[in-house]
């Protein structure tokens, strides 16, 4: 057997490339069944396993946690949207990620968070951007869609909006200070500086380039028990932007897309060319106009579009009918999966993607819930 199909049967997936000609009864009665689950990614970088050193273990906790909070509602008969809020709730409110308490610092010192979600039965959307006060992002961009005839609201005025309708929790904008991200700030002021000096370049340092860079943007995609997908996508945005830079995280088509025809999709990387090449819609319009599968779609836009574009980055998606798909043209890019059997799977660097060369998957089709271990996709 070959190592790919060694790695799928480690994952526990099923329609896989190492599957027998003829399935067992179990197998087909498995994939009778109704497929649900969600996806997500923690950002994407310059970054190896050394690389993310003793941060992986608690990321990969937290990840997991996001991942049964979503799970739970998903296994109640809740709906993908909620489950996607949930999720991206969770990794809000860890410090580890570059979104809600652990959102990057601007030039001037402040955090500025951006947020979208979209519904793919309805494709209403909502999104949030330049909010200073708001723990969480996605709830905003939640109340956005479903209370105002808008699809984003920026800085103030979402504010007054979030202050108008109640319910969204208020933070004095200390509660966003993390050293890691405060040091990462003081490390893209001094490159400034230094580029200053010797007239290397008038452009901003944004960190993107910085060798091991690690960028933890979050985003979440589900499949609901009815069948209907949602994605969603937060972030702190850029370390060191200015003059109030909004990235693609809440822009619906670039860093998240979302409709029961095509796919859902979530989207991590150099917001300007995630914008420039509209990516998480592109990536559905193939699925939709050329039939391609949505792994195959994701390749052909960020291993190719975006990539000869100069825009490093990845996304996370799922299809109506549970196929997943993970691409990214950075080294790592966080991310993972749980499907019925509440199983996580959660990777961040190529070397993990080792175990998932094989044709597009499914997330696993299971009549259990509930968290049963770990599937470990652990190089
Ligand atoms: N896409 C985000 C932005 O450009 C950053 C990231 O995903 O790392 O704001």
């Amino acid at each position: 057997m070959s190592r790919t199909c060694c790695g799928a049967l480690v994952l526990g997936l099923i329609a896989m490339a190492c599957s027998t000609p003829e399935p067992s009864p179990s197998a087909s009665a498995m994939s009778q069944q109704p497929r649900w689950g969600l996806i997500i990614h923690t950002g994407a970088g310059a970054f190896t396993l050394a690389g993310l050193g003793e941060r992986r273990e608690p990321m990969r906790a937290a990840m997991t946690e996001a991942l049964s909070a979503g799970h739970r509602i998903l296994a109640e008969g809740g709906s993908s949207l909620d489950a996607v809020q949930a999720t991206i709730v969770v990794l809000e409110d860890s410090p580890l990620f570059n979104a809600g308490k652990g959102a990057v610092f601007t030039h001037e010192g402040s955090n500025e968070l951006d947020a979208s979600i979209m519904d793919g039965a309805s494709q209403r959307a909502g999104a949030v951007a330049g909010v200073k006060r708001i723990k969480n992002p996605i709830l905003l961009a939640r109340l956005v869609m479903e209370k105002s005839p808008h699809v984003m609201l920026t800085g103030d005025g979402a504010e007054t909006f979030a202050a108008e309708q109640g319910g969204i929790e208020f933070v004095d904008p200390k509660y966003f200070h993390t050293d890691r991200a405060w040091d990462a700030l003081q490390r893209a002021l001094e490159e400034e500086r230094q580029k200053t000096k010797t007239g290397a370049s008038a452009r901003p340092a944004m960190e993107r380039d910085a060798p091991g860079s690690y960028f933890g943007t979050v985003g979440a995609v589900a499949l609901d028990r009815r069948g209907n997908l949602a994605a969603g996508t937060s972030t702190g945005g850029m370390t060191n932007k200015r003059f109030g830079r909004v990235g693609d995280s809440p822009i619906v088509g670039a860093g998240t897309y979302a409709s029961n025809e095509s796919c859902g999709i979530s989207s991590t990387g150099h917001g300007e060319f995630f914008i420039r090449y509209t990516v998480a819609h592109d990536i559905c319009a193939r699925v939709a106009y050329k039939g391609m599968s949505v792994q195959a779609a994701a390749d052909e836009v960020v291993q190719q579009v975006l990539k000869k574009a100069g825009g490093e980055g990845g996304v996370v998606g799922l299809d109506r009918a549970g196929n997943i798909a993970m691409s990214f043209n950075s080294t790592g890019m966080g991310r993972g999966y749980m499907g019925a059997d509440g199983a996580p799977v959660i990777m961040f660097t190529k070397e993990d993607a080792v175990l998932l060369s094989s044709p597009p998957q499914r997330i696993q089709a299971s009549a259990s819930s509930g968290p049963s271990g770990t599937r470990s996709g652990r190089p």
